[in-house]
């Protein structure tokens, strides 16, 4: 029988899983289930322990042993308590999710690790993604949220209270929108996919439903305005880019979440407005890249992380 190692990513719609074999880093299965985190906190409970106990019957068949779990989860996360969760409905408060999902296993005795899904998102670019083999990495994912996750000398920085790398509510804007957070002007409040449709209306004199993926599609048959969302967006990018260097300065920082889908429209603005504001000599050798390990990533770095803390 092979260890392998069970990771979940508990997302605002689905709840993604893969069973991971770490001697290998490979995938050997993957699965997913709705989060339905509309029906509050004990059915999202529910879903993760059904998700587990199919994966506990899966490995049976395909021979694996499961020694660990790792669960990546939005929010501050400290010790299986989850805080600050605004995309899960419910998830204000403090939610003590590792003890909620002890006590709807009896008789499971795995080590389980919970940490912030961008956390583990960045842990499994820097362990066999974008930034394999370098130590100072930084990555921002960026979406309906913006989050971070910060690695110096090899090792993810959690903070006093695992609240590090909050990276998406640094402010860039004073006086800027209201972000979910309660501040103003944060990051993702500018950048997030809220802030693009909104800047892209403007733009266009248009109140239309859209999307950040029509954006960039509209952007690259050359729609002047949806190009000018872009490079606005990436122009405030670079400026959260210049900090994170000039802060970390880091080797790689990866950039990961959908809007990022939106290429190098977004990108390279962000990258020249960098190096206008970050000093010199903490850009020599730095590499913007793209996140390279998909949907997965954040279920897969639950894994890599479970793994290196408790399981070898
Ligand atoms: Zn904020």
């Amino acid at each position: 029988m092979r260890k392998a190692i069970l990771g979940l990513d508990l997302g605002g719609t689905n709840i993604k899983s893969v069973l991971f074999d770490p001697a290998i880093n490979k995938i050997i299965t993957q699965g997913q289930k709705p989060t339905q985190a509309g029906f509050g906190i004990s059915r999202v409970v529910d879903n993760i322990v059904s998700l587990i106990k199919d994966n506990l019957d899966a490995a049976k068949i395909s021979r694996h042993k499961i020694t660990a779990l790792g669960i990546g989860s939005a929010g501050l996360v400290e010790k299986g308590m989850v805080r600050n969760s605004p995309n899960l409905p419910g998830w204000q408060g403090s939610v003590p999710l590792l003890k909620l999902i002890r006590n709807k296993m009896p008789g499971v005795d795995l080590p389980i690790l919970i940490e912030n899904d961008v956390n583990c998102l960045v842990a499994a670019e820097y362990a066999i993604g974008a930034a394999k083999g370098y130590s100072e990495v930084v990555g921002l994912a960026i979406g309906t949220g913006v989050g971070g996750g910060i690695i110096v000398g090899g090792k993810l920085v959690t903070g006093a209270h695992g609240g590090a790398g909050e990276l998406g509510h640094m402010t860039v804007k004073m006086d800027g929108p209201l972000c979910k957070c309660g501040n103003h002007g944060c990051l993702e409040a500018m950048i997030g996919t809220d802030a693009i449709i909104q800047r892209f209306r403007q733009h266009s004199h248009s109140d239309a439903t859209v999307t950040v993926a029509q954006i960039s599609k509209l952007a690259k048959s050359k729609d002047p305005a949806a190009i000018k969302t872009l490079s606005e967006t990436g122009k405030l990018l670079g400026v959260a880019l210049a900090s994170i260097a000039n802060i970390f300065n880091p080797q790689v920082i990866v950039l990961g979440g959908g809007v990022i889908q939106a290429g190098r429209l977004l990108i390279d603005p962000a990258k020249q407005e960098m190096l206008k504001r970050v000093m010199p000599y903490n850009a020599k050798g730095l590499k913007i890249r793209t996140a390279r390990l998909g949907p997965v990533a954040g279920a897969v770095g639950a894994a890599i992380l479970t793994y290196s803390y408790s399981a070898k």
